[in-house]
């Protein structure tokens, strides 16, 4: 591995290395049909590299060259609070900028779930979805005010009333951030102010609740609430509007380009003394103990795993899936894996082979059971979902907190 010597966003040196990982499955959302498969899938590192001057943390290990996307990809939460918070974004959305009449085109659409959430709420509102892996899915309604795109973003997909560009999810996948943000900037940036609305996970929130299992090898980039700013700011956007979202799990940042801003790119790094170093001081400490938090949780575990407990991890999304690496990874301790992603039911996880099963399964099998929340913000929707089971249990996060 060649270690970069500077900044990717700003270039300045020095890159402060923090977190590590020798091991982790390269694509922690594809699943394998067999255990076999699973215990093979491809592993990729994770040196978490922190630029000192503008605080841009990034993958230095990332191998683009491990991921391939096909159909035994799959990242969706079909959930009602997923459902919930998309409806929230949209009505967001539909308050703060004049889309009526107008198109928002979503870079990263995915499925196109926020689009068609927001084209069926307001019947004024057209939308093109940009993304590679697009694919249409069975049993939703065409409409023609929503036309999706198989591709990577260019410019001649804009639409001349593009009023909002949404740009959600996709930031901490991108190897070269800086020249992605620039090429949508100059593309939008010819006509009138178009505002951008742009999503990522918070980094801030990650080291603030000693969330080990959230570095994956997929997401290459990862982000505070002021090196977004300052990589929005380099890319010539206006100094984004800043706040947190779905239980501060996520950093939003609005912010325009185009229009007569004529803004200049950043030429200094802002807040320098006081933001940055705050947040490096936290990056460290966050580092240095982050081996006792992930030894804390095995031994809880072990422990009540010896009382006679069942260790069951709910959530085998990205959290759930590295968890199961750090804390078990010759699955010894747990002994059940739920996702309510039927996609997923009957396939194994990368690297553990542990097998993802339906909620419906810890029925059958009626044995005191330990739950491990893999996402607390999820907690009420689980503990419905169990309401009726009839055996012990117990909730926690997954650093051991009981909810
Ligand atoms: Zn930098």
């Amino acid at each position: 591995m060649t270690m970069p010597r500077g900044c990717p966003v700003c270039g300045c040196a020095p890159l402060l290395s923090t977190v590590k990982r020798a091991r982790l499955p390269a694509m922690q959302n594809y699943v394998f049909h067999t255990r076999a498969a699973a215990l093979k899938a491809p592993a990729g590192a994770f040196e978490l590299l922190v630029c000192a001057s503008c605080g841009f943390a990034f993958n230095a290990a990332f191998d683009g060259g491990l991921l391939h996307y096909d159909t035994n990809y799959n990242n969706a939460v079909p959930s009602a609070v997923m459902d919930v918070y998309y409806r929230e974004i949209a009505e967001y959305l539909y308050q703060q900028y004049d889309l009526d009449g107008n198109f928002v085109v979503d870079v990263g659409c995915g499925k196109g779930t926020l689009l068609r959430i927001l084209a069926a709420r307001f019947n004024t509102v057209n939308g093109i979805g940009i993304d590679p892996s697009f694919e249409e899915e069975e049993g939703t309604e065409a409409t023609a005010r929503l036309h999706f795109i198989r591709d990577v973003f260019k410019k001649q997909y804009l639409p001349k009333a593009t009023a909002l560009l949404l740009c959600r999810h996709v930031v901490e996948h991108i190897p070269a951030p800086l020249s992605f943000l620039r090429e949508i900037a100059a593309a939008l940036g010819r006509g009138p102010l178009v505002n951008c609305f742009f999503e990522v996970p918070d980094l801030g929130w990650i080291i603030e609740q000693g969330a080990f299992w959230d570095f994956c090898h997929e997401h290459c980039n990862y982000f505070t609430k002021d090196s977004l700013a300052f990589l929005l700011r380099q890319a010539a956007f206006s100094f984004p509007k800043r706040r947190t979202a779905f239980s501060g799990q996520y950093l939003w940042a609005e912010a325009g380009v185009g229009g007569d801003q004529n803004l200049p790119i950043q030429k200094t790094i802002f807040d320098k003394n006081i933001a940055i170093n705050a947040f490096l001081k936290d990056i460290i400490t966050y580092n240095d103990r982050e081996i006792r938090f992930i030894a804390d949780c095995r031994d809880n575990l072990l422990a009540r795993k010896t009382d006679g407990w069942r260790i069951v991890v709910w959530g085998m999304a990205t959290k759930g899936v590295i968890f199961g690496n750090l804390i078990d990874p010759d699955g010894k301790i747990i002994d059940h894996c739920i996702d309510i992603n039927r996609a997923k039911h009957g396939c194994f996880a990368p690297l553990t082979g542990m097998e993802i099963m339906p909620p419906e399964s810890l029925k059958s099998r009626g044995q005191k059971s330990q739950i491990v929340v893999m996402n607390p913000t999820y907690a009420r929707e689980i503990k419905t979902m169990c309401g009726d089971f009839d055996f012990d249990r117990c909730y926690i996060d997954a650093r051991g907190n009981k909810i």
